[in-house]
């Protein structure tokens, strides 16, 4: 690389933007000793995520680099959110072909501004050569015991979503040039493209949900695929109402088969899902007050696997539902 490594941390990474997003306090050491020290609060515990984002498979080939920093960190944050805890630091994990100073300046900046939304500081990492990766770890804290797992959900819960659905996959069409329906507007494109690239991890929602929800995840494979996540962990029926499922207008553009496809299967999301006992249903109003966008689509049951009504009655919905890595593509 032209420019030493050691450069190019200083320069791109070990910056104020980045190393001071968020709370001080916890960082005791950041970048530039062989590990970062972090102090959690008194009677916490404390959450870890790794995401790795690999060009060509998370994200179109050539995709534009601050997008890229921006994203590479929101999905991982989204993680945090998704147990209910607070952010920490992250550390970041990249292989880079080459160190070009615009992609670098460009990545660095999506990524600061992604650190910031979050309020999350970056306290180490490790660069190397090679074909275009990003790891990031996120470390979080939750009060002990109060961390939110797939595993709670109870029959006669409540399932409900933290915001609109199929807004990723619609915004994958927008950014990879897809043929786009006529007359949609282009606000609406700008929207898309956003939702895509910069994805909103619902760290205040998760918070609220600590001893309150009975299970939750985020959603990033898809609604359906991310729904039998709960189900089996839980070991109840998910079932979800078709009708009130949320979407923002910027898919109405669409036909409703695809926007329902997209919000059935698409990923991308990163709104939470979650349960909630019929005994917390009044916190829904307060956190409707506090502008968040919480909706209930479905219940809990007794049984397995997840059933969709559109209407017609519950149908089982069977098969692999979500995106899969390692899934051939001949079954
Ligand atoms: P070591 O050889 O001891 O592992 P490195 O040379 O890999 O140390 O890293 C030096 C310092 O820079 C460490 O504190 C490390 O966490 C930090 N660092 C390396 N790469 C990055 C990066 N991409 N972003 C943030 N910090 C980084
Ligand atoms: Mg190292």
């Amino acid at each position: 690389m032209a420019l030493d490594e050691f450069e190019l941390i200083a320069r791109y990474f070990r910056t104020a933007r980045l190393e001071r997003a968020g709370e001080a306090s916890a960082t005791v050491l950041g970048i530039g000793d062989d590990a970062a020290v972090l102090q959690p609060a008194a009677g916490q515990q404390l959450v870890v995520s790794t995401d790795t984002l690999v060009e060509g498979v998370h994200f179109p080939k050539e995709g534009p680099a601050a997008e890229l920093g921006y994203r590479a960190l929101a999905v991982a944050v989204s993680d945090l959110a998704a147990m209910a805890a607070s952010p920490l630091g992250f550390t970041l994990a990249l292989t880079l072909p080459q160190a070009t100073p615009c992609w670098l300046q460009a990545f660095s900046s999506g990524l600061a501004d992604a650190a910031r939304d979050a309020g999350i500081n970056l306290i180490g990492g490790d660069t190397t050569r090679g074909p275009l990766n990003i790891g990031v770890t996120v470390l979080g804290q939750v009060p002990a015991g109060q961390a939110l797992t797939r595993s709670g959900a109870r029959p006669g819960d409540l399932l409900c979503v933290g915001g609109n659905l199929g807004d990723g996959a619609a915004g994958l069409d927008v950014v990879l040039g897809n043929q786009l329906p006529v007359g949609l507007p282009m606000a609406a494109q700008d929207y898309l493209y956003q939702r895509f690239w910069r994805p909103m991890p619902q760290l205040a929602l998760g918070q609220r949900l600590r001893g309150v929800a009975s299970a939750g995840l985020d959603v990033s494979d898809g609604l359906l695929a991310d729904a039998a996540h709960i189900a089996s962990a839980s070991g109840v029926r998910l079932l979800i109402n078709g009708p009130q499922l949320p979407m923002s207008d910027a898919l109405r553009s669409w036909s409703e088969r695809q926007r329902l496809d997209w919000m059935l299967r698409g990923g991308d999301d990163y709104v939470l899902l979650f349960t909630l006992p019929r005994a917390a249903r009044r916190w829904l109003e307060q956190w409707r007050a506090a502008g968040l966008a919480v909706s209930v689509i479905g219940e809990v049951q007794g049984g397995k696997g997840v059933q969709l009504d559109l209407g017609l009655g519950p149908q089982n919905v069977d098969g692999p539902a979500g995106y899969q890595h390692f899934r051939s593509t001949d079954d």
